[in-house]
């Protein structure tokens, strides 16, 4: 498997290549040559296989041969060693949990299948190789987690200061050893620009190896398709599959959603579930493109202004707006309706949701009202304990703390602290 650049100005790159890299150098993101298809019997026996048998085949056809069959089984193995479970929140309505890794967020599932990548890739390489990585929230831990101790990675984290929860400030700041946190006087979007121009510097690239680990990376982007076919593979019934909710940011979820769904997977529709960061949404409606300010929300890990990913979903649907519409529709929830959305969900059903799961499971009910002969899906991105200063305003309850979080909350937080202007980070790393 080759992977072009959505630039279309840098030659094609292998999965090493793509992975060790990031970002094509003409800035573009790598995307798959072809789409694989699912092997004949594959849905039909789904039920038949283990989850690891399920990534593994996912997964294979965009790895190719860089990585060996018995060493990728190895990698997919310890990437997916937590349970994905299908719960059911009311009859038409599921949540597909993907809060039980050791960062309590989905993030996991990436962060781990690409340290393991990487780590595999640098072997041959002399210089150690530097990760950089903007955060909204849940990247930065799940990175942090995932890459923790890898020889020959070290790692660099921005995130924007204050505008992320209280655990997952511990869950980046608090590691140590080849993990750097910085905090940045700004937002998400000023990081974001800060590790941009950080790939663009070509002096900076000539002294440093610099990679990514967010979902512009293929190796952090396509292992979230195993969500999507552990979902399908706890659905009842196989004769009307699920509407798909994917509370949106980035948009690197759902993108990899739609690989799998474009691979064979039966999805009835999926819906992008964005909060009042909204340039998705707005396209959706109007077949134009806007890129905004990122705005503060409730769902903090969802405050782009201009999503990466987006590229990636023109480009599966070969820009061909009918299409992307067929497959996806969006919602726009508010602040006050996930407030109201987490606290009914608790008290109707006894279900507490997350900020993000809450904007989730919001748009899914606008669908379904709509559409009341299909039922749907959330993908429940986070654990609510990550959240929990959030969570415990709405409810006024206390949430419970996970074993995990206990022993976080008492570590102590290191971090750099910088305003948002590229110089003084380039600084930074070269000293
Ligand atoms: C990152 C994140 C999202 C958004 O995912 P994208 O792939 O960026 O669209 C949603 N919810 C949570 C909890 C997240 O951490």
């Amino acid at each position: 498997m080759l992977y072009y650049s959505t630039n279309k100005q840098s030659a094609k790159a292998d999965f090493k290549e793509a992975t060790i890299k990031g970002q094509a150098p003409d800035k573009g993101l790598y995307f798959p040559e072809t789409l694989p298809q699912l092997p004949a019997g594959f849905i039909e026996n789904i039920n038949d296989l283990s989850k690891e048998e399920i990534a593994f085949t996912a997964i294979k056809p965009f790895v190719g041969n860089t990585i060996p069959s018995d060493v990728l089984k190895l990698i997919v193995a310890e990437t997916i060693n937590f349970d994905f479970p299908l719960v059911k929140i009311k009859d038409n309505l599921y949540s597909l949990e993907l809060f039980h890794g050791p960062t309590l967020a989905f993030k996991d599932v990436g962060a781990r299948f690409m340290s393991r990548c990487l780590g595999y890739f640098v072997q041959d390489i002399i210089k150690p190789v530097t990760v950089l990585v903007a955060t909204s929230g849940d990247t930065g831990g799940a990175v942090a987690s995932g890459f923790y101790g890898v020889e020959g990675v070290n790692v660099v984290i921005l995130y924007p200061s204050g505008k992320v929860s209280s655990v997952q400030e511990l869950q980046l700041t608090t590691l140590g050893k080849n993990i750097t946190a910085i905090e940045i006087d700004g937002n998400f979007d000023d990081c974001q620009q800060m590790v941009k121009q950080a790939f663009a510097d070509e002096k900076l690239n000539e002294e440093l190896f610099l990679t990514s680990a967010n979902s512009i990376n293929v190796a952090r982007w396509l292992p979230q398709q195993f969500y999507y076919f552990y979902a399908y593979q706890q659905w009842a019934d196989k004769n009307n599959p699920p509407v798909v909710c994917v509370p949106s940011g980035n948009f690197g979820n759902i993108c990899a959603g739609l690989v799998a769904y474009l691979s064979g997977l039966p999805v009835k529709h999926f819906i992008a579930a964005v909060n009042a960061n909204d340039s998705v949404y707005k396209y959706l409606q109007t077949g134009n493109y806007q890129i905004q300010q990122a705005v503060p929300t409730l769902s903090n890990a969802m405050d782009v202004g201009n999503p990466s990913n987006f590229i990636r979903i023109l480009e599966l649907f070969k820009h061909e707006y009918p299409q992307i519409k067929n497959a996806v529709s969006s919602y726009a929830i508010t602040d006050e309706e996930t407030k109201l959305t987490l606290k009914d969900t608790l008290s109707q059903y006894n279900y507490l949701l997350d900020p993000h799961g809450a904007v989730a499971f919001a748009g899914l009910e606008k669908y379904l009202q709509q559409h009341t002969q299909e039922k749907g899906i959330i993908l429940e991105t986070a654990h609510p304990v990550k959240f929990y200063d959030v969570v415990e305003l709405i409810t006024g309850q206390p949430v419970e703390r996970p074993a995990s979080i206990q022993t976080i909350l008492h570590k102590k937080k290191e971090s750099v602290k910088m305003i948002p202007q590229y110089k003084v980070f380039k600084d930074f790393l070269l000293s």
